[in-house]
């Protein structure tokens, strides 16, 4: 199977235009966010945009797209007002994607702000239990996090703990970002088939969809969360090659979420493709 390689993008433009940036820049999948990062209403969606984009992916492979969940859903929320933001936001997300079928959709699980982890992973479940609805044909994917503050989800069983309260199927799927796991203490550049390992135990490799391509600015363990360009962190462009060559992951989409303009994600998608064996 090929390379599947590309970044976050804007969807200012709609998804047309994220569609043509990709291919300008050597990209073959992007992200996006499905409204803007900090909440609020979507922009509506254009009909003819989605037609001519899903047209144009056929035709040049692009491939699947991935649409980042705002980062104010807090499912794990303590006032149930932000609960219900989650939740309500969620579901006209889904509702939207199932006009871009075979669509992932990614979301941060949650912070339990004091409630305790047990508690986040009860709420965090109940809201996909009651959203994940028969039939929809996108895969929604828990984020790996790098446990700063309160974040639920940073330990592969916290997330098998959410997925196992769920009735959700294989409509439930992982997203590991590699700055997130490293920084949640997990030693993806000394061990990476020992972290593979465990994530199969725990949460069986087949739940893994894709894959966040970052670096990181700080050390193993941090629980910080700060993404650095490929290379240029303390993961390292050896450990990052390894990433995409490993033959658990090779297949899997990689989205970068480095901190690059547009020429800054070209010079990295080219280096990488330059890395692939
Ligand atoms: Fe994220
Ligand atoms: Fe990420
Ligand atoms: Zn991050």
């Amino acid at each position: 199977m090929g390379f599947k390689i590309g970044c976050h993008l804007s969807s200012a433009g709609g998804y047309m235009a994220m569609g043509q940036t990709a291919v300008s820049i050597g990209a073959n999948v992007f992200q996006f966010f499905t409204r803007n990062p900090r909440g609020g209403a979507a922009k509506p969606i254009d009909p003819a945009d989605v037609a001519a984009f899903r047209d144009y992916a056929a035709e040049k492979g692009i491939g699947p797209i991935l649409a980042h969940a705002p980062y104010t859903l807090n499912a794990a929320g303590a006032e149930e007002r932000v609960r219900e933001f989650a939740e309500s936001t969620m579901r006209d997300d889904l509702k939207r994607l199932e006009l871009t079928p075979g669509a992932l959709y990614n979301f941060h699980p949650g912070s339990h702000v004091g409630q305790g982890a047990d508690a986040g992973v009860a709420l965090i479940a109940g809201m996909l239990g009651r959203i994940l609805a028969p039939g929809w044909q996108t895969t929604v994917l828990l984020e790996t996090m790098s446990g700063k503050g309160s974040e639920v989800g940073r330990s592969f069983e916290e997330l098998r703990a959410i997925i196992d309260s769920t009735d959700g199927g294989d409509r439930i799927g992982v997203c590991l970002d590699t700055c997130h796991v490293w920084d949640g203490g997990y030693d993806i550049v000394g061990d990476l088939d020992g972290v593979l390992e465990r994530f199969d135990a725990v949460l069986g490799i087949s739940r893994l969809k894709a894959i966040h391509l970052n670096d990181s600015l700080n050390v193993r363990d941090a629980h910080k969360d700060r993404h650095a360009c490929i290379g240029k962190g303390k993961i390292g462009l050896d450990a990052l090659a390894r990433v995409i060559n490993h033959p658990t992951l090779r297949d899997l989409p990689f989205y970068l979420e480095t901190p690059n303009d547009l020429d800054g994600y070209r010079a990295e998608i080219a280096l990488l493709k330059s890395l692939r064996n």
